[in-house]
């Protein structure tokens, strides 16, 4: 195997450090991120200044088996787990879950640990600042998900302070007070006039 390493852009080194940090992969490096946390904590990373090239936009998806909700998903960050992937950085699981959906769950591969470990600390700690709480400094701020209401929150373990992550776009906003979300049905409509 050659030692040249892979050359990343800053958000893909963010993307393999933050699942590095939550499959805790150099330690222990049996665990699998599911996709939906993994979702959340990268929309939740995005509104806080990380993963600058990323976008996000609601998109209609099977979700939790729950049916299909609109969910906040970066196409970029898809797009950067398929190169990790392809660069042998990370590697996927797909399990059926028990109402039949399919969950995709990711980790760092054995190949990724020296990139891991030679990641920049400026991008280590940006990634770690989202597992700070921002009211107390403990860094035991975590993702809690509540299935039965769609809800994701970071609550921090020590002074219980809580923040929302909007992830899913609740069901009783309405297509005509937030038409962006549909704008192949805007071209629709006025074509039609
Ligand atoms: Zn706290």
């Amino acid at each position: 195997m050659s030692d040249e390493q892979p050359v990343l852009t800053t958000e893909q080194k963010e993307l393999l450090y933050l699942i590095a940090r939550l499959t805790d992969s150099l330690n222990c490096p049996t665990s699998w991120i599911k996709e939906t946390p993994l979702q959340a904590l990268i929309f939740h990373g995005i509104r806080k200044g990380l993963f600058n090239e990323y976008d996000y936009a609601p998109i209609s998806t099977s979700f939790l088996g729950q049916g299909r909700k609109f969910v906040n998903i970066s196409k970029e960050c898809e797009d950067d787990l398929g190169d990790l992937r392809e660069l042998g950085l990370l590697e996927t699981i797909r399990v059926s879950s028990e109402k039949h959906d399919y969950i995709t769950g990711y980790r760092p591969t054995k190949d990724s640990v020296n990139v891991i470990k030679s990641l920049e600390n400026d991008i280590r700690n940006r990634v770690d600042t989202l597992f700070q709480c921002p009211f107390c400094k403990s860094p035991n701020y975590n993702l809690n998900i509540n299935v039965e209401n769609s809800a994701f929150i970071m609550k921090c373990a020590d002074c219980k302070y809580v923040e929302n992550i909007p992830l899913i776009i609740p069901e009783d906003v309405s297509y005509n007070t937030q038409p962006y979300f549909f704008p192949f049905l805007i071209k629709k409509d006025t074509k039609e006039q």
